[in-house]
């Protein structure tokens, strides 16, 4: 199947029926349609919807592509002054969006933020520009904890694949001078889940974005005791609008992201040095059209 839904576009063709859009435009492409129909969709959380389809994911194929037919009123139109690049990633940000509004940031939130890969950084940028003043964010890379620090994390802590969450709680409490009001995982490992719970402060929320394994050892007592909300968060729904505000305004700088480009003939290329995770590589992103025409 065609891989491919972090991506945006420029219209070639478009619908008779369509209004919001003309050839030439410029658009990020929200990569999952729903049905409109069902009660997810009508109640507006359509994300939830069972019948999405969603880019790449089986059997749909993805936009990887030249040429590619998408639904008009899942295409944000790009202002001028915001590349091709900032539009594909607006769908990794606007998971870091609905990430941060199902955990309730704030003006002068706490947040710890488990892994400082894409989806870790790009909730970093998000949660900073909804209010939060302390962000702490993990990962078993350095160099991703120095990116993390460059986009204004307030502090990072390296922790390495056999720390216990049991044994690095005290750290981020001592590290944070004050237990986080809302933690979100974005690594999936069971550690960094646990840790999660055991680190939010009680009555605080802990949200899960990393997708690990189907099953893992929680510590659901204490997190009940301590009544801390556990929330999930698949994918984004609402959310491009204000990943796009976000980028237009000037609010959050995703730029950073992209250490590597590369031409679609050199697409296999591109997955292995993503898939290395050596060279400092964070984003790697895969050009249709030249790199200089396109932004
Ligand atoms: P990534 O693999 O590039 O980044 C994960 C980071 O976590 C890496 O930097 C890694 O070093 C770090 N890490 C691993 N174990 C750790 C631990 N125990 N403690 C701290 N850090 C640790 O992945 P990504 O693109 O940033 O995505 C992150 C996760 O989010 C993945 O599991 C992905 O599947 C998931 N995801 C979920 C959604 C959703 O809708 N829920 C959407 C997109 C991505």
């Amino acid at each position: 199947m065609v891989i491919g839904h972090e991506s945006a576009g420029v219209v070639a063709k478009v619908g008779s029926k369509v209004k919001n859009l003309t050839v030439g435009d410029r658009v990020a492409i929200e990569p999952g349609v729903p049905c409109y129909k069902c009660d997810h969709c009508k109640q507006g959380s359509y994300n939830l919807c069972p019948d999405m389809v969603f880019c790449a994911t089986p059997p749909y194929d993805g936009n990887l592509t030249r040429y590619y037919k998408h639904a008009a009123d899942f295409c944000f139109k790009l202002p001028d002054h915001v590349t091709m690049e900032e539009g594909a990633l607006l769908e990794p940000l606007s998971v870091g969006v609905h990430a941060c509004k199902r955990a309730g940031v704030s003006l002068g939130s706490r947040v710890l933020i488990l892994g400082a890969g894409p989806i870790g950084l790009v909730t970093l940028l998000v949660a900073q520009s909804m209010g939060a003043t302390e962000i702490l964010i993990t990962d078993l890379v350095q160099h991703r904890l120095d990116i993390a620090k460059e986009l204004g994390a307030t502090h990072t802590l390296l922790l390495t694949s056999d720390d216990t969450a049991e044994q690095v709680v005290d750290c981020v409490h001592h590290t944070m001078f004050e237990d986080p009001d809302i933690s979100i995982d974005c690594c999936g490992a069971e550690n960094s889940t646990r840790l999660a719970i055991f680190a939010t402060r009680a009555g605080g929320v802990v949200v899960i974005v990393g997708m690990g394994l189907p099953e893992m050892k929680l510590p659901l007592f204490n997190a009940l005791a301590r009544e801390v909300d556990i929330r999930g968060v698949f994918r984004y729904c609402n959310d491009y609008a204000a990943a796009l505000a976000l980028v237009a305004s000037g609010r959050v700088t995703v730029k950073r992201l992209v250490t590597h480009h590369f031409d679609i003939m050199e697409t296999q290329k591109a997955f292995e040095t993503a898939h290395s995770g050596t060279g400092g590589v964070i984003k790697v992103m895969i050009h249709v059209q030249p790199r200089n025409t396109n932004n």
